[in-house]
């Protein structure tokens, strides 16, 4: 019965399964992505272990469902979702924070977050400014705001919080620098600035100063030096075509300077479009 009703609940707090690309919940296997930075989400929504002696930190969860898979996936790397401490997200949408529920409950960890993405977080997308609650999930209380430019410190890991607004008014973009074979990777985990559809930049704007955030997400992300970058969406950053499973690890598979910046600028002329377009 509690199995029941468990299943009723998750069916009623997230999305029709049609509006679902299938991509987002077919597995994919676990990967080192480079050094410390693991990719362990399905075949298109990405989420990253980020490992350390003192335990790890988990960047999204995918969908609702996605707990199993993430959790299979740490466990073939020989790592244990009971060791994460803390969890991140990259944006507050439902393909990328629905589980967080639930791998917060099973494993203790803290969940932290930046101040425009919190509210979002702890009412499971209600208050999401574009989907006005036509897409939720189960909600999850924030336990630290993280402000722009810090610096996130679990044991041995650093990576700093870099604010890239207007995707969701909180998303994150985290970046950190990576030694492997006596050489300093830069390393982006980066949420693009992308439009869903029916985004409103300037009449009528989708939340008050939205415009002025992807502007200034644009700007941050094409100052950013980067060697090594990875997304939110595995179809961001070339994921299959980068990286094959079995494929073995070497610390250049994901090193993609001018792959990043194209697709900074293939948004930015998207945004540059849209406010064209609601100017008319
Ligand atoms: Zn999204």
């Amino acid at each position: 019965m509690i199995r029941l009703i468990a299943a009723l609940s998750l069916l009623l707090m997230s999305v029709p399964a049609a509006a679902q690309p299938a991509d987002w919940s077919r597995p994919f296997p676990a990967h080192r992505v480079i050094g410390n930075l693991y990719a362990v989400g399905t075949y298109d929504l990405a989420c990253f272990l980020i490992t350390s002696d003192d335990g790890h930190i988990l960047i999204n969860t995918g969908l609702a469902g996605s707990a199993p898979l993430i959790r299979e996936n740490v466990e073939s790397l020989g790592f244990r979702l009971e060791d994460v401490r803390v969890l991140l997200t990259m944006q507050a949408h439902y393909d990328h924070a629905a589980a967080l529920a639930e791998i917060k409950k099973v494993t203790g960890a803290k969940l932290w977050a930046t101040a425009a993405d919190a509210p979002l977080l702890e009412d499971g997308g209600a208050s999401d400014p574009h989907f006005q609650g036509e897409y939720t999930f189960a909600p999850v209380p924030v336990d630290r705001v993280l402000r722009d430019g810090e610096v996130i410190e679990l044991g041995r890991i650093r990576l700093t919080l870099v604010e890239s607004p207007g995707h969701t008014p909180g998303s994150a973009t985290y970046t950190m620098t990576v030694s492997e074979n006596g050489r300093d990777y830069r390393v982006a985990i980066a949420n693009m600035g992308s439009m869903n559809p029916g985004l409103r930049l300037s009449k009528d704007p989708t939340y008050p100063g939205i415009a002025g955030d992807f502007a200034r997400t644009f700007r941050r992300q094409q100052a950013m030096e980067v060697d090594v970058w990875v997304a939110a969406h595995a179809s961001q950053y070339g994921l299959h075509d980068k990286y094959r499973p079995g494929d073995p690890y070497r610390p250049e598979t994901f090193v993609d300077p001018g792959g990043f910046r194209k697709l900074v600028a293939h948004y930015e002329k998207l945004y540059q479009e849209q406010l064209a377009a609601e100017g008319r």
